[in-house]
């Protein structure tokens, strides 16, 4: 399938069936941001908890933590947002439109003659680059002004940072530790794009590890094999992800080493993770900026440091995204093409459907009683309308794994057929062990 073609099928099946709308659409939609529909939101929810369960529950060494998005706005100066979370923009005089100033379109110099316009093609028309701060600002209180200037967090780190000590006191860990986070950030994004690749609000998925000085580089190894894992994990093709290391000019001004998660979707390799040496850049700047001693006492060795951070960062929203572009394919069958979501087991909106074969003879009654029973256990969905066959695809284009037909054998023998989404078999299984054979298949 030609690549432009499989993001534009992905958007419309998204759209089609309840994954991602556009948001405030009926207005002609805001740019580059999405709302999450009855589907999108179970499948979104599913990745998180899957990060979850493997950063937080499944270790004794992190604990979590959900911090405000508001905070103070002294946290940017010391983080190095309100200085330098910029990028450089220009405009085009003549289609008003706007650019990175380093976007691969662009020919010529910006602000000479010669610069071409990516949109509309005019020539001298672009702007010289002027530096572009991607916080989004509000104000705090009735009164609007520089005094009461807060900013929607870029990120969700910062939370943790400020928060590394209470966390630290109430839980009793020791160094080395860490504390995830998953929340919503807002960036002002020049050139957003890609459906839910880059959106102005997004949800991030972080842990920032504490560790001894001089222990970092090994434990930042160990990070960077385990998110890779998380992601192999997902059912994603092996050969889609790979790791890009950061080079010296690519580094961040906090980094002493950067790694990214790289998949491959049609648009090319693009981050989906960032796992980031940051040393003690930022438990230092707080320290400088709030005037509170951030150090660690660590008793078995009698000395106090600054604990040195090792991050790793993902977005809910991209790792949705990828988990998607990775699982949709058509197939022939039949002489009519199948759109199957393959989604991993665990990730899917949906995990069996309860489907009545004819509506009669008791089976949308038994088929009524099973899925109630099911419903308590995981998702299902209920469906008696129109031949077995398109019910069968509805699901496959949702990507639920299992569809439960309840026949006339069903009454009589307490059994049913329970077909799989990707090789389209069939099981007989008895109707009390049903759960238990979904259940199974399911879990992560
Ligand atoms: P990029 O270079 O793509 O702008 P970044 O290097 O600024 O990303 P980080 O600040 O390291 O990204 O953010 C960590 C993760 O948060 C990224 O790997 C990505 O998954 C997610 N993320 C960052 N910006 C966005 C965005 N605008 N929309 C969706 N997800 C995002």
């Amino acid at each position: 399938m030609a690549e432009p073609a499989l993001m534009d099928k992905l958007v419309s099946l998204c759209k089609r069936r309840g994954f991602i709308f556009q948001s405030s659409e009926i207005y002609g939609g805001l740019g580059s941001v999405w709302d999450y529909g009855p589907l999108g939101v179970e499948l979104k929810k599913n990745v998180k908890d899957r990060w979850w369960r493997a950063m937080v529950h499944a270790r004794d060494d992190i604990e979590g933590l959900d911090a405000a998005i508001l905070m103070h706005p002294r946290v940017w100066e010391a983080s190095g947002h309100v200085a330098g979370f910029t990028d450089p923009l220009v405009d085009c005089r003549h289609c008003k439109q706007r650019f990175r100033a380093d976007d691969p379109r662009i020919k010529g110099t910006p602000g000479e003659p010669d610069a071409q316009c990516p949109a509309c093609g005019s020539r001298g028309t672009l702007t010289a680059p002027r530096m572009f701060n991607l916080m989004f600002k509000t104000f705090m209180g009735p009164v609007e002004e520089q005094a009461a200037v807060v900013y929607l967090r870029p990120e969700t780190a910062q939370g943790i940072y400020v928060n590394y000590l209470n966390v630290l006191q109430a839980s009793r860990q020791k160094v080395p530790f860490g504390i995830a986070q998953i929340g919503k950030a807002f960036r002002n994004e020049i050139t957003p794009g890609n459906f839910i690749f880059r959106t102005r609000e997004f949800e991030q998925m972080e842990m920032q590890f504490f560790v001894r000085p001089g222990t970092d580089a090994e434990w930042f190894e160990r990070w960077k094999q385990w998110r890779m894992e998380w992601h192999r994990g997902l059912g994603l093709h092996p050969a889609k992800l790979r790791f890009h290391q950061h080079g010296p000019n690519e580094l961040a001004h906090y980094a002493r080493a950067a790694f990214d998660v790289e998949y491959e979707f049609p648009f090319g390799w693009q981050e989906i993770e960032g796992i980031h040496n940051r040393g003690d850049f930022d438990l230092g700047r707080h320290q400088e900026y709030s005037g509170k001693k951030l150090e660690y006492f660590d008793q078995a060795a009698n000395e106090r440091y600054l604990p040195y951070i090792v991050e790793t960062s993902a977005g809910a929203d991209r790792v949705t995204l990828t988990a998607l572009v990775d699982a949709y394919r058509e197939e022939m069958v039949e002489n009519e093409t199948r759109v199957v979501l393959g989604l991993h087991p665990s990730l899917a909106p949906i995990k069996a459907a309860v489907l009545p074969l004819v509506k009669k003879d008791g089976m949308p009654e038994l088929a009524t009683e099973v899925y109630w029973d099911l419903k308590k256990r995981f998702t299902c969905f209920y469906d008696d309308s129109g031949a077995i066959g398109r019910r069968y695809r509805r699901m496959d284009e949702a990507g639920t794994p299992f569809c439960i037909t309840i026949d006339g054998d069903s009454t009589t023998g307490r059994t049913a057929t329970v077909r799989h989404r990707d090789s389209m078999q069939q099981d007989r299984v008895a109707l009390d062990q049903l759960a238990t054979f979904v259940d199974e298949r399911v879990r992560a």
